[in-house]
């Protein structure tokens, strides 16, 4: 057992013999993090130049932690290989290298970032466990091993706990707070995983069997995101949880005239994204940067967003939650400019609106707020990037598309922003890799320091459960340190 286990083992079983909250003694109450699924460093300019024609305006922009976080996996393997070897890395050096290079590369850093990149299920994996494994892994080890995530220490210090998406529950991102398996594409285990798990207390994301993607509800069912075990269990008398559907529904619970206690899963009418996949059937919105019109009976992430908030904030020993701007990876794939706007414009609401309820309902002191995104995707940079290397994102102004040059249609390895906020989010400068000058100098981000994805969790996790010290002064006044130190010797 790993002394972290431990103390989460420790903090639980003191918390229910004291019968206090053990949130008092940790430095977060609540940790709420945010992916923006595949923003390279041009996705956040993009959608900041259409929402205000300047950078600088998103509540994250202003938060005191920006670090750069890398992203690798430990293998780029499909499939467990039963070794610890790490076989790829992240080199400032030879990640912002402009040398010119023949063919559609232009420079060697173009060229270096586009090779061993991580899946969304490696890299969530890392978030969630601390622990680099082979991409396409649910919280699954390169020793094909379930490895113990973020949700399920959270749960043992008596915090509620909620994984929620635009797309759907069971897809790599989400399922590393609800499940563990040797596959991301396991939908069918997965869906039922989390569905059944009692560590994970509130499920939202779309994957609805019964609806297309445009919310349009269909004759035969799609059991493409969740098996028809988990949809009949779901609307069986014998549900391990509560299931809503309705956009009316999530917005009763966002403006708090929903009231849910126990296990809920939520899951909006539509398949794949809540409006990332959607054709033009809803006909056309000039004010939308894809000038198509929405999908009409979805709530957006920012309302999944205010529920999940409300439902969490109800557990006096505080939450753990996962909000992930899911889609804007998709539109990363698609290398659309206007659909990953409207994707990380949803995110940035969502941000906003949780930035509005800490300040509102709770505050710094007690709350860690993370904004990252889990690895680059499509490279998109200005419009002449193909001859001045690195060049940022153009900005035509507000409510104009950005000026946008794509060199990618899949994952990167490149250094990626990362954001922190609150209570114990000065710890991530304890746990920096090193100095890369490219987001100095050539982004012109932080000072060039940067952590490493699987640092994530550790913070996470050291500001959840109180200090060992602390903790060890607190038993010791009860007379049960002997019990600590023998717990610890086992470890
Ligand atoms: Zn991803």
């Amino acid at each position: 057992m790993q002394v972290k286990q431990l103390t989460a083992v420790l903090a639980a079983a003191g918390a229910l013999s004291l019968g206090m909250p053990v949130a008092e003694a940790a430095p977060a109450k609540n940790v709420i993090l945010f992916i923006s699924d595949g923003a390279s460093w041009g996705t956040w300019d993009m959608a900041s130049y259409w929402e205000y024609g300047q950078k600088g305006m998103q509540p994250y922009d202003s938060f005191p932690v920006k670090l750069g976080m890398t992203t690798y996996p430990l293998n780029t393997s499909s499939t467990p290989t039963f070794d610890n070897e790490a076989k790829v890395s992240y080199d400032p050096a030879k990640a912002w290298d402009t040398t010119s290079i023949s063919g559609s590369n232009y420079f060697a850093g173009y060229d270096y970032i586009k090779q061993n990149y991580p899946d969304s299920a490696a890299a969530g994996s890392a978030i969630a466990t601390g622990r680099k494994t082979y991409n396409n892994a649910i919280d699954w080890s390169n020793q094909s091993e379930p490895m113990r995530y973020i949700t399920q220490d959270a749960k043992a210090l008596g915090k509620a706990t909620a994984s929620i998406s635009s797309v759907p529950f069971s897809h790599a991102t989400p399922a590393v707070f609800g499940a563990q398996n040797i596959s991301r594409n396991n939908y069918h285990a997965i869906s039922e995983m989390m569905i059944h798990n009692p560590d994970l207390d509130l499920i939202m994301g779309a994957g609805h069997p019964w609806y297309n993607n445009n919310n349009q509800p269909r004759s035969t069912a799609s059991y493409n995101y969740m098996s028809e075990t988990a949809w009949n269990t779901l609307n069986s008398a014998s549900s391990p949880r509560a299931f809503y559907q309705d956009k009316s529904d999530f917005e009763a619970f966002a403006n708090g005239t929903l009231q849910v206690t126990g296990p809920a899963i939520f899951i909006p009418q539509v398949n794949a994204t809540l409006q990332y996949n959607r054709t033009d059937v809803h006909g056309t919105d000039p004010n939308n940067p894809s000038g198509i019109a929405f999908n009409p009976n979805v709530p957006s992430l920012k309302t999944m967003t205010e529920g999940a908030l409300n439902y969490l904030s109800q557990n006096p020993s505080g939450f753990f939650i996962m909000i992930e701007g899911g889609a804007v990876d998709w539109a990363a794939h698609g290398n659309s400019t206007g659909r990953i706007i409207e994707e990380q414009m949803d995110f940035n609401a969502s941000v906003r609106s949780a930035v509005q309820w800490v300040e509102t309902h709770s505050s710094w002191d007690e709350t860690l707020m993370i904004v990252l995104t889990d690895h680059g995707n499509g490279m998109p940079m200005g419009p002449n990037s193909d001859t001045i290397a690195f060049e940022p994102i153009q900005n035509n102004g507000k409510g104009v598309l950005p000026g946008v040059r794509w060199h990618y249609g899949t994952h990167t390895n490149e250094n990626t922003l990362f954001f922190a906020k609150g209570a114990g989010a000065e710890l991530f400068y304890d746990h920096v890799k090193g100095t890369d000058p490219g987001l100095r100098d050539i982004l012109g981000f932080n000072d060039g320091r940067y952590i490493d994805n699987t640092d994530v969790y550790y913070v996470m996790n050291a500001a959840m459960v109180p200090e060992p010290e602390t903790y060890a002064m607190m038993l010791a006044g009860l007379g049960l340190l002997a019990f600590a130190v023998r717990r610890r010797k086992q470890g």
